[in-house]
């Protein structure tokens, strides 16, 4: 079977699905990997580095399997034949057409954001993996937005006392976020409402901010706060808040818009300089002051939601991703042919269509 590995059309989007030292381990497992041309050109992966590792460069849209960072837009699902599989972030909760429109071309679609948070498909979490970049690199910009240093620094002109920097929401990138920011010398706060992240807040050189909410959900996420306890933790929350140089928020539950942490109030009462980054803008924002996609100052505090981390970093998140990808299609491949065990618990929590059998 073959494997195509279209660009991506999405705007701002520098990320590709497969990178070269993940196609000479496709090629081992009997595939044959066709890539469109120009794909990688904007994680500056020439053509040329693909067809040197075993890869040719034609109709990525028409391989047996097509594999893809963002959803398909309606007129990519068009290039889709009836019997394609396709592997990308397919987000079914919160673009249900897309997963409708996959269905009625006839299309096996995988959701990697729908990949189960077991051990047994670590090697396949795109979430986490493209997690860990958004977190670095939130540190990165509310270290670069912010007019202080984030070390202690001792100089013959005296001493700088180190910033602070409170993680709001400490999954993944949360937790990447606050081992950064303690790389960088600042003192860290984590927050979330799963009490057992707690060890893992302390774990990476952080203090844990116990605000004694617990919505544990399912599936190691987060649930939805009721009204009353939401608008209890905005409040706490502000009070806390205050007194950091730098936020960081990230929180998420699964389908639903962003939770609000930080209100308007709040961001008044920080410092002026302070750095809110805000990683939830694609659902809406964890900071009622987020203007997602934009950097905003309000109250001289300064107040990022960029959109797409990971694709600022096109290198690194694509070779992740790219071994998220291998590892899910090696779950698909027996013996050099396309054979999905669609009862394995991998491939029936990802699998969000299925084309009938004739
Ligand atoms: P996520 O991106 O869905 O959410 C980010 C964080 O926001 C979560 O920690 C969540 O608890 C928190 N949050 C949600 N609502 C909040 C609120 N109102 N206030 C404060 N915080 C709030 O999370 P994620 O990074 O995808 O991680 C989800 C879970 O999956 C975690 O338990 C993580 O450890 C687990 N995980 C397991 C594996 C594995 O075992 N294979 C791999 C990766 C992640």
């Amino acid at each position: 079977p073959s494997v195509g590995v279209p660009g991506e059309s999405l705007v701002g989007e520098r990320r590709v699905a497969l990178v070269p030292g993940v196609v000479e381990r496709l090629r081992a497992l009997g595939l044959d990997v066709v890539v469109e041309a120009g794909a990688g050109q904007r994680a500056l992966i020439p053509d040329e580095a693909f067809t040197e590792a075993g890869a040719s460069i034609g109709d990525a849209w028409s391989a047996d399997v097509v594999v893809k960072v963002n959803p398909p837009t309606a007129e990519e699902v068009g290039r889709l034949a009836a019997g394609t599989t396709l592997i990308g972030f397919l987000a079914p909760l919160t673009e249900p057409e897309t997963t409708e429109r996959l269905r009625a071309a006839g299309v096996t679609a995988f959701a990697m954001e729908s990949i189960p948070r077991i051990s047994r498909a670590q090697s396949m979490d795109a979430l986490s993996s493209q997690a860990n970049v958004a977190g670095y690199r939130a540190v990165l910009l509310a270290a670069s937005e912010s007019t202080r240093f984030l070390p202690m620094l001792t100089t013959a002109a005296g001493t700088v006392k180190p910033a602070t920097a409170l993680v709001l929401g400490v999954g993944v990138a949360g937790l990447q976020a606050l081992a950064t920011a303690k790389r960088l010398g600042a003192r860290t706060t984590g927050y979330d409402v799963r009490p057992e992240v707690a060890d893992q807040v302390r774990s990476v050189g952080a203090k844990w901010l116990d605000l004694g909410i617990d919505a544990t959900g399912e599936g190691g996420y987060a649930r939805a706060l009721g009204a009353d306890e939401a608008a209890e933790q905005e409040r706490r929350l502000g009070e806390a808040i205050a007194g950091f140089d730098i936020v960081v928020t990230t929180a998420l539950v699964p389908g639903k818009p962003a939770p609000r942490l930080v209100s308007a109030d709040a961001v008044r009462a920080m410092r002026p300089g302070s750095v809110v980054v805000d990683l939830a803008g694609a659902t809406g924002g964890n900071c009622e002051l987020s203007e997602p996609g934009r950097t905003v100052v309000a109250h001289d505090v300064t107040i990022a939601a960029p959109l797409n981390l990971p694709a600022s970093m096109p290198e690194h998140a694509s070779e992740l991703y790219a071994r998220n990808v291998h590892a899910l299609l090696e779950l698909l491949v027996t013996d050099g042919r396309l054979a999905p065990d669609f009862g394995d618990e991998v491939l029936a929590a990802s699998c969000v269509t299925r084309q009938e059998e004739a």
